[in-house]
């Protein structure tokens, strides 16, 4: 989604530099008429002809801007034309934001060039009051090229060397300067008879300097650029706090998951009503800490299953069975040790496995449990003792815990056939 989005700005700027680059180069040049025009106005000027005591320059239409002279060795300079906008040569005009001039000018004569020349004021090194000091910049133009229509480039003007020596030019403003042009003229500077009409001068440029038009299109790139490499790079950053989000979140659920499955596991293993194992619990037991461990002593395995649990529930209720289930099982759980293994096997029936160090004292231990019962206050009206049978069998090295099981429950039938209330060790 985001990146049709690029493409699409990509495409747009693209389209963009094409328009413009067409623009700059093929469409209209800026122009504005110099001559003729309501702006400037003309005069013409010459050295006095001594011969004749008149003027070496006339015209010979006036309003057609066309004049005539005749410059001899006699003279002490030639003759000329100028065009000039306003009487104050301090408020001339900025030609800068344009190329040059398209002219049109009507020569015959002997003159094989005609100088085009243009005066800048500047205050740093001109005065209003003579025009000496204003910088002189000319170029010459080939007559025999005057029959059409020309472009002259400011490039192609150069500052005169004579008005540098002259007005004793600082360095920094010998070079030509196109801000403040109050002058434009055509003059001759070699001898001969010259018949001159300037038709046309326009100024010409570019509506965009193509230095600022390159650095126009080189910022939009790099704006667009810019903006791209900012924007993937922001996204980035966002999906890696996204991606890290996640993972927390992961980690989280995985704990979460990890307490829930422990909890489960606990309660999956426990007997909800006395809190002890259940018989899935005694199983676990039994394959996680005696079945590694056999190098260790013999394993001692009681069944013990209240007598005549049924009467308790029939006489006194189930809810009173259940309490004397919970405290006959603290009774034996206050007389085992830790590493001891109890739990419930079903119903009121019991298993009870421990690490024993010799016969007798698991004997000792499965009569200690018959007794301590049997002397128990259960409370809730129960005025009789409540008793247990104990099958008991040891398990031997190479025997399974089935096998020493099934034992222990032959055991515990003959004792509840025998009488009740007593343990029975199988042999
Ligand atoms: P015996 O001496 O032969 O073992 O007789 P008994 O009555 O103890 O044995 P029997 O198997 O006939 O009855 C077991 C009784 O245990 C039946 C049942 O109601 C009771 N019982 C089993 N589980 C629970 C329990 O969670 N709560 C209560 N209150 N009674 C239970
Ligand atoms: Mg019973
Ligand atoms: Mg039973």
């Amino acid at each position: 989604m985001k990146s049709n989005l690029y493409n699409l700005i990509r495409f747009i700027a693209v389209i963009v530099t094409l328009l413009a680059v067409l623009a700059q180069y093929y469409a209209p040049k800026k122009q504005f008429d110099l001559h003729p025009s309501s702006i400037t106005s003309h005069s013409i000027y010459s050295a006095i002809d001594p011969n004749t005591g008149r003027q070496s320059a006339t015209w010979i239409s006036e309003s057609r801007e066309d004049w005539a002279c005749t410059y001899t060795a006699s003279l002490e300079f030639g003759c000329g034309y100028s065009l000039s906008w306003g009487s104050d040569p301090s408020h001339g005009m900025d030609l800068s934001r344009y190329d040059g001039f398209k002219i049109k000018i009507h020569y015959s004569g002997s003159a094989e060039r005609i100088r085009l020349f243009i005066r800048n004021f500047n205050s740093a090194y001109a005065t209003a009051d003579n025009e000496s000091t204003t910088k002189f910049m000319s170029t010459q133009l080939r007559t025999n090229e005057l029959d059409h229509e020309i472009f002259v480039k400011f490039s192609e003007f150069s500052v005169a060397e004579w008005w540098i020596t002259e007005n004793q030019v600082p360095r920094q403003f010998v070079a030509p300067e196109f801000t403040n042009i109050f002058v434009i003229g055509v003059d001759h500077v070699v001898y001969g008879t010259h018949r001159v009409r300037v038709e046309k001068i326009q100024l010409v440029g570019d509506w965009v300097k193509t230095e600022n038009f390159l650095l126009g299109i080189i910022g939009l790139w790099m704006v667009i650029l810019l903006w791209e490499g900012l924007s993937r790079f922001y996204r980035l950053y966002q999906r890696s706090r996204e991606g890290q989000q996640l993972i927390v979140e992961l980690v989280n659920s995985y704990q979460k998951l990890e307490t829930e499955k422990n909890e489960y596991e606990v309660l999956s293993t426990t007997d909800v009503l006395t809190g002890v194992c259940n018989r899935a619990g005694i199983m676990h037991h039994i394959q996680t800490k005696y079945r590694p461990r056999t190098d260790l002593k013999a394993i001692g395995l009681m069944i013990i299953d209240i007598d005549h649990f049924k009467r308790v529930n029939d006489v006194h209720g189930h809810d009173v069975g259940d309490k004397v289930l919970i405290s006959l099982v603290e009774i034996i759980v206050a007389n085992i040790r830790q590493d001891d293994v109890f739990g419930r096997w079903g119903g009121e029936e019991f298993v009870l496995l421990c690490p024993i160090s010799s016969i007798s004292n698991f004997r000792g231990l499965a009569d200690k449990l018959c007794g301590a019962i049997e002397q128990c206050q259960f409370g809730h009206g129960i005025t009789h003792p409540i008793t247990v049978s104990i099958g008991a069998a040891v398990m031997a090295d190479a025997d399974s815990f089935d096998i020493t099981f099934k034992r222990a429950d032959e055991a515990l039938y003959q004792a509840k056939n025998s009488g009740r209330n007593r343990v029975v060790y199988a042999n």
